[in-house]
């Protein structure tokens, strides 16, 4: 017997019959003899629905009062699914927030996870009872309900797993797994059986939107076995026959020693919504960096990659720097006005940037990594202009339009490509 959470989110939830076929793969592990806590999101385009509402009503608005609103999708769907387990004959019922306690800072809107009391839930698995536990909400210190912000389910499901020290969190969804690279892009990509939680951060980070970052955070650090799989699986597939606790059908997320032969590389992640920015004849003196990237902070603007150039007279020096196309603007504002103060010759921005990335933590071990990339990049004829670093993962900046011919390119270099029989 195992105990495991289980996470569905909103298109999993998104009418009664995807809530049905839910309830079956629920039952299948109930059946199974496993103890099952459920986490759901709302029905899909429900929050969207609700967000649109509070903006409807007030522009500005009581944060307090949005949570109320927004966390309302998630109260329906947990519901919903009760009904549909003792439909089918599961015991099971319907837990909210501040029900758990899932305990939260203030921060309504984007709250954080303090504590989570499974006392009482644990109390009715003995009873045979699967609990039912709404994602996204949470109850602060002062009593009032929070949210997560956007796709905090994913997290809700991780800390109700951590809390309950559940062998194995599964979130079900509608791929079923992660991809060595995106297999829209490119159809030779491939699933992963096992992928670690770092490499997983890096991917997350890095635009494969498959689960929150907050979630994987989450999961490292209290090692949780995070699961990704399809919810769309027939809930009685043959497959599903006689697995024992630790077959894993979709991709695990865990500890890098579980994990025996690693790949140098094992994902390309991109990011298409990128802008560049050059600060040209920046006074090269000390304090400069901080007094180019404070006001931009103070501004809210978050910059990724950075380069400063050596400066051949030790006079003047170049700067480069990238932030999301969104920002931009905002960033040719901020460093605009500070133009007297920084005293630099010349600005310029070029809005249509995309960042790739190759992520594996073999690169700690292995030389000749990212000579490869720059070499596979060369002969497509893509130019780099910039380059960045982390122990596991090597990024570059290039036109957005080469990301495709550079992810394909470097996924079959790295021998990520599918075999084909034949
Ligand atoms: N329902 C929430 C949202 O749409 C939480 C989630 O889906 O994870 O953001
Ligand atoms: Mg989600």
């Amino acid at each position: 017997m195992a105990r495991l959470v289980m996470k569905f989110g909103g298109t999993s939830v998104g009418d009664i019959d995807r809530i049905r076929n839910v309830a079956a793969h629920v039952q299948r592990e109930v059946d199974a003899g496993h103890q099952v806590a459920v986490v759901v999101s709302a029905m899909s385009g429900e929050t969207n629905r609700l967000v649109g509402l509070t903006r409807d009503v007030a522009r500005l608005h009581d944060a307090r009062e949005y949570d109320v609103v927004v966390s309302a999708g998630e109260q329906v769907s947990v519901g919903l699914l009760a009904m549909a387990l003792q439909d089918v004959g599961v015991a099971a019922r319907s837990w909210l927030g501040w029900q758990i306690a899932m305990k939260t800072s203030d921060v309504h809107g984007a709250a954080r996870i303090e504590d989570v009391d499974v006392a009482a839930m644990e109390e009715q698995f003995g009873e045979g009872r699967v609990a039912v536990i709404a994602g996204f909400q949470g109850i602060s210190g002062n009593g009032r309900i929070t949210t997560l912000g956007r796709g905090g389910s994913d997290t809700s499901a991780v800390a109700v797993a951590a809390a309950l020290k559940a062998d194995r969190c599964d979130i079900y969804t509608d791929v079923d797994g992660v991809y060595t690279t995106d297999p829209r892009m490119v159809p030779a990509a491939q699933k992963m059986n096992r992928i670690s939680y770092e490499e997983m951060l890096e991917m997350a980070s890095l635009g494969a939107k498959v689960l929150q970052t907050r979630s994987v955070e989450l999961a490292m650090s209290h090692n949780v076995r995070l699961q990704v799989r399809s919810s769309f699986d027939a809930p009685d597939d043959a497959k599903f026959k006689n697995m024992a606790p630790d077959d894993i059908v979709g991709t695990l997320i865990c500890d890098e020693d579980e994990i025996m032969e690693h790949e140098i590389v094992s994902g390309i992640a991109y990011a298409r919504n990128e802008a560049k920015l050059t600060l040209l004849g920046v006074p090269d003196r000390p304090g400069i960096a901080a007094q180019i990237f404070g006001p931009l902070a103070d501004a809210a603007v978050n910059v990724d990659m950075i380069v400063q150039n050596m400066s051949p007279d030790g006079k003047t020096t170049d700067v480069t720097f990238t932030v999301s196309q969104d920002e931009l603007e905002r960033a040719v504002k901020v460093v605009e006005a500070e133009k007297v103060g920084l005293d630099y010759s010349q600005l310029q921005s070029a809005p249509e940037m995309a960042k790739i990335s190759i992520v594996g933590v073999g690169m700690r071990s292995h030389a000749g990594v990212a000579q490869k990339m720059f070499k596979v990049l060369a002969d497509q004829g893509i130019n780099i202009h910039v380059i960045s670093t982390s122990e596991i993962k090597i990024s570059v900046l290039i036109d957005a339009d080469y990301v495709e011919p550079a992810v394909r390119a470097l996924h079959a270099a790295y021998g990520l490509d599918e075999e084909v029989a034949g």
